[in-house]
């Protein structure tokens, strides 16, 4: 035993034996959000394997939930073992190889973070990039269009502030158009009218990033024909993070458009699956991998809150009757909203301009620290300027805007502001 104890050099950590304290907090930033008892407490049940038969199950169920939020028939739909980043990552991969065209609109963090990682894979990336808080009309995505060009090619980038011209469509004759339908960089919900119908028209598939706005804004994957989309599931689902949804199009999937068996990651190579007999098993099921069991049943709890949610907001869009909680900038103690036009504001997340005079990092901290609240600043192109407020899933209700109206006035009174 003395031998045995002198080959560790390193103590246990004493961090690691002290019981674990998890303190109440409202998460009202732009994710994660809270997660309601019956899915957490679908996490907590003891494990079983991933390939036992209710495992199994449970991942059809979770297609069966999927293919109704996203609204479509497509057999290949599935949950990722990953956050929204693995979901991005498993299109890009399965629809691109060295050398493809690809169109990425860019308006915000995730479109660049889409060209990062198409760049990455060789395909040939072209940017249309709009200003931050704005969004992209079909001739924008057509045709050559005034837009604001990047002046540096970082992520994010950094934006001119004069417009200058960007084309399209018909210019760069891409393989696919990726979009991002919820910016939540900068609070701006992308329409999708027509989108999937003019990419066709110019022999394109259309990708489109729905993490931060599935069943908080309508979105029906075969009505607008959408070839591939994804979200994640510690949003507007209210689930663990971990579970990232995915559909693939028939279109997507023919061959021709299929680089499924040279995708650069097996894990993430969706397509092979199909193909593959050695994975064939498996991908009849939608998964190539150990399976993240805990938020998987966390989701499968979900889906039946998101099919839901999914349905009203499919009826809300119909009746044309907006009844979800949405945050109403000019409510927020004066501040303008950073989004113009109402129609392009993302009802998940509202972004707000950080009130003159204070500095953004005192009114979050003071929120969470005095309110045990959680809001959140800018990220990447509006950093220092906005706050971000997230009201998503089962945290979107009047009460809780009452809540962070009252705590945000609460730090307006006893936050530092500046003179100047
Ligand atoms: N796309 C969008 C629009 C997002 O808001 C996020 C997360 N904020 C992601 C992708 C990446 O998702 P995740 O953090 O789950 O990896």
């Amino acid at each position: 035993r003395a031998m045995a104890t002198s080959l560790l050099h390193v103590a246990p950590p004493e961090e690691l034996l002290r019981p674990l304290a998890v303190p109440e907090r409202l998460l009202l930033g732009p994710g994660p959000s809270n997660v309601p008892g019956r899915i957490r407490a679908a996490g907590a049940r003891q494990l079983l394997g991933h390939m036992h038969p209710e495992v199994l199950q449970v991942m059809d169920e979770i297609k069966a939930g999927i293919r109704y939020a996203f609204q479509t028939q497509n057999r290949l739909t599935l949950a990722i073992s990953g956050s929204g980043h693995c979901a991005m990552e498993a299109a890009l991969f399965n629809l691109l190889e060295k050398g493809d065209t690809v169109l990425v609109a860019v308006n915000g963090i995730w479109g660049a973070r889409a060209a990062d990682i198409a760049r990455r894979l060789g395909a040939n990336v072209h940017e249309l990039l709009k200003a931050p808080g704005k969004y992209f009309t079909p001739q924008d995505i057509e045709q050559v269009s005034a837009g604001h060009c990047a002046v540096s090619t970082s992520c994010p980038p950094v934006w001119s502030p004069s417009p200058c011209v960007t084309q399209g469509l018909v210019q760069h004759k891409p393989l696919v158009l990726f979009i991002t339908h919820g910016e939540s960089s900068t609070g701006v919900l992308q329409p999708l009218e027509g989108l999937g119908e003019l990419c066709h028209r110019h022999g394109c598939l259309l990708l489109v990033d729905a993490v931060a706005s599935l069943g908080g804004a309508p979105i029906f994957m075969d009505q607008q024909e959408i070839d591939v989309l994804y979200s994640g599931s510690q949003k507007v689902l209210n689930a663990p993070p971990g579970s990232a949804p995915i559909s693939f199009s028939e279109r997507a999937r023919a061959p021709g458009s299929d680089t499924g068996p040279t995708a650069p990651s097996c894990a993430r190579g969706c397509l092979t699956w199909g193909w593959s007999s050695l994975w064939r098993r498996r991908w009849v099921r939608g998964k190539p991998t150990t399976s993240t069991a805990t938020t998987e049943r966390g989701q499968r709890e979900d889906t039946a809150l998101c099919s839901w949610k999914c349905a009203w907001a499919a009826f809300d869009a119909r009746e044309k009757s907006p009844r979800s909680v949405m945050l109403s900038p000019g409510t927020v103690l004066g501040s303008p909203g950073a989004v113009g036009l109402k129609k392009a504001r993302l009802p998940t997340i509202t972004t707000v301009r950080v009130p003159e005079g204070y500095d953004w990092r005192d009114i979050t901290a003071f929120l969470m620290d005095e309110h045990g609240m959680e809001i959140a600043g800018g990220l990447g192109p509006t950093v220092g300027k906005v706050l971000r407020i997230g009201l998503m899933g089962c945290n979107s209700t009047r009460g809780n805007v009452e809540r962070v109206l009252g705590a945000l006035r609460d730090a307006l009174q006893r936050c530092h502001r500046s003179r100047l």
